[in-house]
């Protein structure tokens, strides 16, 4: 039976802040390219429609985290429902949804060089029928992590404990954890989110860490500015321009801090949490990293309330390493043991690599991990595909953006070039290069990163080639990369 195939120009792949953001662009650059998003899930958001544990909110400021073209005008931390309104309201505001097919997840994905077109197997997930899409290029906007399925540990006897155990990233939203005690398992972004909004409602929660994190405990600190900016003038985009542009200022001096001066800095952090835990706390054995800041995310509280809650003795901090389940919660290497009614588990993500989709290039499986990335957006031997991975230190959707917009630039590049088909290649120069992990250990390295680094593609030591995590540099140096460079090869 002969397949029906629906074709596009571009198919994006995710109705995520990334998938929306290039619809923006791609809408608004190129007027006559038709194109198409496939959104496994049964609404836009991906993270923020998924995310359900207590609290949830953005541990970014939604004055860059929110898009260059649509001011954000509430307070710069946002819960998820704010986030899912401001993108629903871009959504519709750009006539985005017409353009949205939900249920639709990409399994395989198939290129040929002969037909310049991917060929995508698609699953609809309500009714489990096989259909076909075919496109000439593909972005692939499908974040980082597998939704609905957190990570989480294999530890002893976890079987033997007679709570729930849930993870943060599969809440179910009717839990009921009123008046009970919580054992959470984690330190980072989700666990100060969740840890001060449980300890509001239930007994006591416990937060139990294998080591500590870095935290930070004020907010973005425009407000002031917002305020008076606000007295000048009602035009919102200008206002937002100039807060934007203050906190990325603050932030590169931020960064340039933590890399330049990191001894300073880890004592500024620690101190802001000395001040509200007082001077009798263990703050050497909870609260100091043994990284330097930066290495990880540094994870925003609001206002401090993570702290404010363990100073109330809602909550407690263990930081030890867990030896086994018990029936009533956890034995401790230390020898201690935490009782619980729920354990929750705030232990990451698996990463999702090029949206779990099988890839054929010409009839051959793609090994991701033998290929080299061109500036962490394209691969070696991977044509018409961009892919989207945001910022670990600043806003995701900032990057999301400037690929957005260089995916037009490329297309119109290459329609002014009559061809329809680019890869990048390493060039001579390129040839003996080191290939080096894609993003070194010491750059950054949670753990959902670490366990796939095998499977992801080389890095090598020349700007092209590395994924770059600095968006002062790439802001001007994406939109002006030279397509007409060696490492393009084009058909
Ligand atoms: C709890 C939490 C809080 C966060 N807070 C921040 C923050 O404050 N600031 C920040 O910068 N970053 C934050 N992040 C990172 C966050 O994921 C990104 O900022 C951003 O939301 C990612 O957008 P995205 O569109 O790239 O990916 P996602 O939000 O992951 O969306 C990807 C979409 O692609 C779809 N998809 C994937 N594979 C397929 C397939 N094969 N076929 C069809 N569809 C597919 C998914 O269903 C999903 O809807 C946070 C992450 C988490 C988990």
């Amino acid at each position: 039976m002969k397949k029906e195939i629906e074709n596009f120009d571009v198919i994006i792949v995710g109705a995520g802040i990334a998938g929306i953001t290039t619809a923006y662009y791609l809408q608004k650059e190129r007027t006559k390219s038709s194109y198409l998003i496939l959104e496994s899930l049964d609404n836009y958001g991906g993270t923020w429609y998924t995310h359900k544990y207590p609290g949830i909110r953005s541990d970014s400021d939604l004055y860059t985290f929110g898009f260059e073209f649509k001011p954000w005008t509430s307070a710069p931390i946002a819960t998820a429902d704010e986030i899912l309104k401001y993108l629903g309201e871009t959504i519709k505001e750009n006539q985005i949804d017409e353009k949205i097919r939900y249920r639709h997840k990409i399994i395989e994905a198939e290129w040929s060089s002969k037909k310049k077109s991917w060929i995508l197997k698609v699953e609809r997930s309500d009714t489990k029928k096989i259909i076909y899409f075919s496109c000439n290029f593909l972005m692939m906007c499908q974040g980082y992590f597998r939704h609905n399925e957190g990570y989480t540990p294999k530890w002893k006897d976890m079987d033997k404990f007679k709570g729930k155990i849930v993870h943060t990233e599969e809440w179910p939203e009717n839990l009921d954890y009123k008046n009970k005690k919580i054992i959470l398992i984690g330190s980072g972004a989700t666990a100060a989110t969740t840890v001060p909004a449980m300890a509001s409602k239930a007994n006591h929660v416990t937060m139990l860490q294998r080591s500590p994190t870095f935290y930070r405990t004020s907010t973005v600190g425009t407000e002031e500015l917002v305020e008076r900016l606000n007295k000048f003038t009602d035009d919102e985009k200008w206002t937002y321009g100039i807060v934007r542009q203050q906190i990325l200022i603050n932030q590169e001096i931020f960064i340039r801090r933590c890399i330049e001066e990191p001894e300073v800095v880890k004592e500024e952090l620690i101190n802001e949490v000395k001040k509200i835990l007082g001077p009798d706390y263990d703050i050497e054995k909870h609260f100091t990293p043994s990284y330097r800041p930066w290495q990880q995310r540094i994870t925003l509280t609001t206002n401090g309330d993570l702290f404010k809650s363990i100073a109330s003795g809602k909550v407690s901090v263990f930081t030890d390493e867990i030896d086994k389940f018990t029936s009533n919660g956890i034995l401790l290497k230390s020898g201690s043991e935490i009782t619980g009614d729920i354990v929750a588990t705030a232990t990451g993500f698996n990463m999702n690599i090029l949206g779990d989709i099988q890839f054929t290039i010409d009839n051959k499986k793609l090994h991701l991990e033998e290929t080299v990335t061109y500036r962490g957006m394209m691969f070696t031997t991977v044509p018409n595909l961009l892919w989207v991975f945001g910022y670990f230190r600043g806003a995701w959707t900032l990057r999301a953006e400037l690929l957005a917009r260089f995916l037009s630039r490329l297309l119109t590049h290459m329609d002014n070039l009559d061809v329809k088909k680019v890869t990048v290649a390493l060039r001579e120069e390129d040839k003996k290069m080191k290939l080096l992990p894609w993003i070194a250990d010491e750059e950054f390295n949670p753990g959902y990163l670490s366990r796939v680094m095998a499977k992801m593609p080389k890095s090598g030591d020349k700007p092209e080639w590395v994924h770059n995590q600095n968006y002062w540099y790439e802001k001007d140096t994406i939109p002006t990369i030279n397509l007409d460079g060696e490492e393009f090869l084009y058909d």
